[in-house]
């Protein structure tokens, strides 16, 4: 369908060419707008069960890289990589954990400790892991300068997960950096409360499926855990302290760190899998090569087969996250490539790239970040495009990332040229940590995502809190793909203008 499109619409330009020059022009300027169908037929493919849901590290990545690859190169894009040893995938090494059996047990003043095994959760770092000792209770762990509070050399830590706020003291670190703090200061194993108002069953689903980090990002703890509130307790008690004032004394910067008189013996094992998946890469040379670059990204992976195998639909397909988004990245790169194709190129080069694991953390484009195929600061601005298949077509465009980068009236002006309305409050940027673009910004690189989809809160609300990562965000005849067609015209539009010369030419950062 891909093929007979592209092909029906080059031979309309070639008719085109013959009757009139100034024509032929304009319809390479301005081909047909992408359609909903042309969406569509992407996400098929990405989000049917022979993708598998499209998890790192299964066959499901094999076949997703593979007809990403294929379908930018029959565009005419080239490798983005430039690495002409790894043409088109850039190596992105991970670490995967599942954790498969525990054993706890505790010991206060020589007679056992009945701890409720099911309040406690631990994931250890390697295949099997044991630690013993008596628990040190760290409360929030920092003191009001934010460093350490005790030495955990060796230890059992237990902290609390709440975020602290002591009086007069500036921003401190939060609950992931203060976990990264005790295990760099050699923690032993780090347990933590669970944290206030989580729902203590999806916790433990969410602990049970393991973890994914950057090869170059695995430090830890050997074990870490998280305890319930009653085994918290229990614990506390065992060591005659009250619960509610031990907990109330660590709300004082000057709290000072308590050993719990109980010995704690924590055995863990886990499937620890190192492997590489990939972000895929392509390019569209510009003509000006020097003047910088645009990149357009977004997230190929999903959650694979996620449900046990007596489910009656075991794979999370991921229709709308993010294969949506990777159909977008195509027919831009489609529509753009068919405009140099007929000799009116870009200035600047056009990286597509799709990130992997983004569902476990952002991964892949916090290892492009760190490994950018062009030094970021020619990287002049980064579209990110996920979970565009929500809004009707029409809906007018937010912005996650308004305020943030100076771009917001460069978007508004290029929306409404496309006929677009703009939604100009910062209600959007509520998700600008939780998608693949903060990884970029986070690096100083102008960073947006632009689209219909995070314009009505109540629409993105009632697909959050139902099919998001289940096996039910499937493609369906109901899915809308208006407002997907829409934010694709909308970016074709956007990066001719920030992939030309004249029309976008910032100062350098840093002047
Ligand atoms: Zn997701």
């Amino acid at each position: 369908m891909i093929t007979c499109i592209r092909r029906c619409a080059l031979s309309v330009l070639a008719l085109a060419a013959v009757a009139s020059p100034v024509a032929a022009a304009m319809a390479q300027d301005r081909p047909a707008p992408i359609s909903e169908s042309e969406v569509r037929s992407h996400i098929a493919v990405l989000a049917s069960d022979e993708f598998e849901g499209r998890a790192p590290g299964t066959a499901g990545e094999t076949r997703t890289l593979d007809y990403l690859a294929k379908t930018w190169a029959s565009y005419g894009l080239v490798s983005g990589t430039n690495d002409t040893t790894r043409p088109w995938f850039q190596p992105v090494p991970l670490v995967e954990r599942k954790p498969y059996g525990q054993a706890v047990s505790a010991v206060a003043r020589g007679k056992a400790l009945a701890l409720k095994e099911d309040g406690v959760v631990l994931a250890g770092r390697n295949p099997t892991d044991r630690v013993t000792g008596e628990p040190v209770f760290v409360g929030f762990g920092v003191k009001a300068d934010g460093t350490l509070n005790a030495d955990v050399q060796g230890r059992v830590v237990l902290m609390l997960s709440a975020e602290p706020k002591f009086a007069g003291a500036a921003k401190l670190p939060n609950l992931r950096d203060r976990q990264k703090m005790l295990a760099d200061a050699g923690a032993a194993a780090v347990l933590i409360t669970a944290p206030e108002g989580a729902s203590w069953g999806a916790l433990r689903a969410q602990l049970a499926n393991g973890s994914m980090r950057l090869a170059s990002d695995d430090k830890g703890a050997k074990i870490g855990g998280v305890l319930r509130g009653d085994v918290t307790q229990a614990l506390m008690r065992a060591a005659r302290l009250s619960p509610d004032d031990a907990i109330a004394s660590a709300q004082d910067a000057a709290f000072a760190p308590i050993i719990l008189p109980v010995t704690l013996d924590l055995a863990t094992s886990a499937l620890v899998r190192a492997f590489a998946s990939h972000n895929v890469i392509g390019k569209l040379p510009g003509a000006r090569p020097g003047s910088g670059a645009v990149i357009v990204l977004g997230h190929w992976d999903h959650f694979g087969i996620c449900r046990s195998e007596e489910a009656e639909d075991r794979i999370c397909n991921g229709a709308v996250d993010n294969a949506s988004g990777m159909a977008v990245l195509l027919t831009v790169a489609e529509r753009l490539a068919r405009s140099a194709g007929a000799g009116a190129p870009l200035d600047r080069d056009v990286y597509f790239m799709g990130t992997t694991a983004e569902e476990r953390g952002l991964l892949g484009a916090y290892h492009f970040a760190d490994n950018p195929v062009v030094p970021l600061d020619q990287i002049l601005v980064a579209l990110n495009i996920d979970t565009v298949a929500i809004a009707p077509k029409g809906a007018p465009v937010a912005l996650v990332g308004r305020g943030e980068n100076g771009l917001d009236e460069i978007v508004d002006q290029v929306a409404i040229a496309a006929g677009r309305t703009v939604d100009s409050d910062t209600e959007a940027n509520a998700f600008i940590r939780r998608q693949d673009g903060w990884a970029l910004a986070a690096k100083g690189v102008k960073s947006i995502m632009a689209g219909g989809s995070f314009s009505d809160m109540a629409l993105l609300q009632a697909f959050l809190t139902t099919v998001y990562h289940q096996p039910d965000d499937e493609l369906t005849d109901a899915t809308p793909l208006g407002g997907a067609a829409d934010d694709a015209n909308l970016h074709v539009d956007l990066v001719r203008h920030f992939a030309d010369e004249a029309k976008y030419n910032p100062a350098p950062t840093g002047d």
